[in-house]
């Protein structure tokens, strides 16, 4: 059983990195984000209660938070383990967490915020079927047009100049220091972001002590 936290600035690639390491050692990803995400999208009534703060950039409540993961985690189908992924984003997320879970440990990817206004301002998403795009480094053959079903490529409602800068503001005076609560127990292994995803995933491994990837699985 692995338990993993993964923090990061968004565009840090955190998705991407726990989708690898989910895919590879059997966990599952929780990602906090792409649960609202959904709930917006097919209109429900948490989604209602989400929206205005997601598309300002804002955090969600966190009694409302903390009871969407405290509900995820209850299904139990971790078997072998999850990574959590957008969760804690403050203080009083962080320990709420530890006191109701433990976990092997923290996985920070750091980036500086002028690379995170690169990476976050190039991100679009198709808005038939959800595929995800980056203007820097997977570009669409078509411009504005998804590879896969045609549909059009639009930003992410938060993925603004505006919401972004109230979203680096929120990172580092609210999980910053939840960052740091982890680290006061020794849970933290710090990664250098700016390199190529490959790298950077190898780097988690190598902290983790994790098999490092294979050529099949660097494939997929
Ligand atoms: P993300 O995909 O992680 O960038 O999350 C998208 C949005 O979902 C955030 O800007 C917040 O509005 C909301 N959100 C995600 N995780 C949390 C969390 N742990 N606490 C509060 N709000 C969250």
């Amino acid at each position: 059983m692995r338990k993993y936290v993964i923090m990061g600035i968004q565009g840090s690639g955190k998705g991407t990195q726990a989708k690898q390491l989910a895919a590879e050692f059997d966990l599952v990803h929780i990602a906090v984000g792409d649960i609202y995400r959904w709930h917006v999208q097919y209109h429900t009534k948490l989604g209602a209660q989400v929206r205005r703060a997601m598309s300002a950039g804002e955090l969600v409540d966190d009694a409302l938070t903390e009871s969407v993961v405290r509900d995820r985690l209850a299904l139990h189908d971790w078997n072998y383990g999850f990574i959590l992924d957008g969760f804690p984003r403050n203080r009083r997320q962080a320990q709420f967490f530890m006191e109701g879970y433990d976990v092997d440990a923290v996985i920070h990817l750091d980036l500086p915020d002028s690379e995170v206004r690169r990476r976050v301002l190039a991100r679009r998403l198709c808005s038939n079927c959800g595929m995800d795009y980056n203007l820097i480094e997977h570009r669409p053959v078509r411009e504005g047009r998804c590879d896969a079903c045609g549909g059009e490529l639009v930003s992410r409602e938060d993925d603004t100049e505006e919401a972004l800068a109230a979203r680096l503001a929120d990172y580092h005076a609210k999980t910053d220091p939840a960052l740091e609560l982890f680290r006061a127990k020794e849970l933290v292994v710090s990664v250098d972001a700016t390199a190529s995803k490959p790298a950077v995933q190898r780097a988690i491994r190598e902290q983790l002590g994790l098999p490092l990837p294979t050529r099949k699985s660097r494939a997929s």
